[in-house]
């Protein structure tokens, strides 16, 4: 059974009764989802929640949403991995990644519109929609296929070829807009008003944003039910990096950990910063940018919680780091050749800012941290094209490849006998 109880407003918190609504019709604040902590507590246990399934449904009393309306896929309860290689080469003693390039489209938008596309449903909706950078239209193309909605997903439309066919495959109606994610978002707001449709990450977004609080529930379990010294999450519109720490400070509420103490702090390419800029200069009030990097995912010049991922990261005495795109190639590398992760551009983000941060001294080697890795990186291959070390071509022959293979172990000796 679900315990959401009314749509709060995050600024005034006045309370609104749960529909498609996202912003208060009082001060234009931004909605949230509302719970009865206290029958929560009373229904929810450590081991009831162990029980459940190995997906996100089984955090189901923390969630909005009746039961009846789900879209299964499966998305959630993903790897928290001990990554001792990458620890020793960062110069930490405890480095966990939390591993969501498994979910069912390969993001973490699988959390997100797995709540959206139920509480849709829930809602009578027929049609399901969203504004994406790529992930998100990946995600929605195929829960909704799943659903048998009428799905309608718009990206910018200089994406990622593994982005497109990652949506095209669903068969939805895709539309490439001649813009950035910016004009994306604020064309999908206009056509909000004129179909209807819900478009997960506009007029159903505090249930989407909900979808996240699973990452920070999932972490705490699997640490044995407690929360890490730190966090390094990257920031798009910086609503994941909110709701981990919203899903931390839930678990404490309903009486399933201790009181969280865990520094958040946040990643973004320096081609698209407005969050790290802001944190940089000591305000709370960022400046929009004209997005420039590879790290698509995460290219949002306009954070739609861009203020309180500066409030979070200020409340939790967390940093805010930036990427070039060669670093950001150059953490994909080092993770996949540390621990055997394939992330994309926003996880290689997440370990250059990370690297920034323990260089810096601002994560200290003992304190035990959790870096989040939201996507894979086979959607991304056109930011290693020319960066990895290039195969043996050989004949199908044993000598042949004898000789290639001692020749790569020895280059520098074999082009000097060789001239
Ligand atoms: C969408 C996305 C994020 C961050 O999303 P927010 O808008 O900040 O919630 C991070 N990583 C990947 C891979 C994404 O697709
Ligand atoms: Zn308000």
């Amino acid at each position: 059974m679900s315990f959401e109880r009314s749509l709060r407003c995050r600024e005034c918190a006045r309370e609104f009764p749960l529909a498609a609504a996202f912003f208060c019709e009082f001060c234009f604040g931004p909605l949230e989802v509302a719970y009865d902590y206290d029958a929560i507590a009373a229904s929810i246990s450590r081991e009831s929640i162990a029980a459940g399934p190995a997906t996100l449904w089984r955090y189901a009393d923390l969630l909005p949403g009746d039961p009846e309306y789900r879209v299964d896929l499966g998305a959630g309860f993903t790897p928290l991995l001990r990554a001792d290689n990458l620890a020793a080469a960062l110069g930490l003693d405890r480095l966990w990644i939390k591993n969501d390039t498994v979910n069912p489209t390969w993001s973490f938008k699988d959390r997100v519109v797995a709540v959206a596309i139920a509480k849709a449903r829930e809602f009578g909706y027929t049609g399901i929609a969203c504004a994406s950078t790529g992930n998100l239209a990946n995600s929605v193309a195929a829960h909704g296929a799943r659903a048998g909605m009428e799905t309608i997903v718009f990206i910018p439309h200089d994406l990622e070829e593994g982005k497109v066919v990652g949506s095209g495959i669903y068969d939805p109606t895709l539309v490439m807009v001649e813009g950035s994610y910016d004009d994306v978002n604020r064309l999908c707001t206009e056509v909000a008003q004129s179909k209807p449709w819900a478009f997960v990450n506009i007029n159903v977004r505090p249930y989407y944003a909900e979808g996240s609080r699973t990452l920070g529930f999932e972490v705490a379990e699997q640490l044995g039910w407690r929360t890490p010294d730190h966090c390094v999450v990257p920031m798009a519109s910086g609503s994941l990096f909110t709701k981990i720490w919203k899903g931390f400070n839930e678990l404490h509420e309903v009486g399933l950990i201790d009181e969280p103490r865990t520094r958040m702090s946040g990643a973004q390419a320096a081609g698209c910063s407005p969050i790290a800029t802001a944190f940089e200069e000591g305000t709370l009030n960022f400046r929009p940018q004209k997005p420039d990097t590879i790290a698509r995912s995460i290219a949002i010049g306009n954070p739609a919680d861009g203020y309180y991922a500066l409030k979070t990261l200020e409340e939790t005495n967390g940093v805010a780091a930036m990427a070039t795109d060669a670093e950001i190639v150059e953490g994909m590398k080092l993770l996949a050749e540390t621990e055997g992760i394939f992330a994309e551009t926003a996880g290689g983000t997440t370990i250059a800012c990370l690297k920034h941060m323990v260089e810096r001294g601002q994560i200290a080697p003992g304190e035990e941290t959790v870096a989040f890795i939201t996507g894979g990186g086979l959607k991304t291959t056109e930011a290693l094209q020319g960066g990895l070390a290039s195969p043996l071509h050989v004949p199908a022959r044993g000598d042949a490849f004898i000789e290639a293979y001692e020749a790569r172990l020895a280059p520098a000796a074999t082009t000097a006998g060789g001239a």
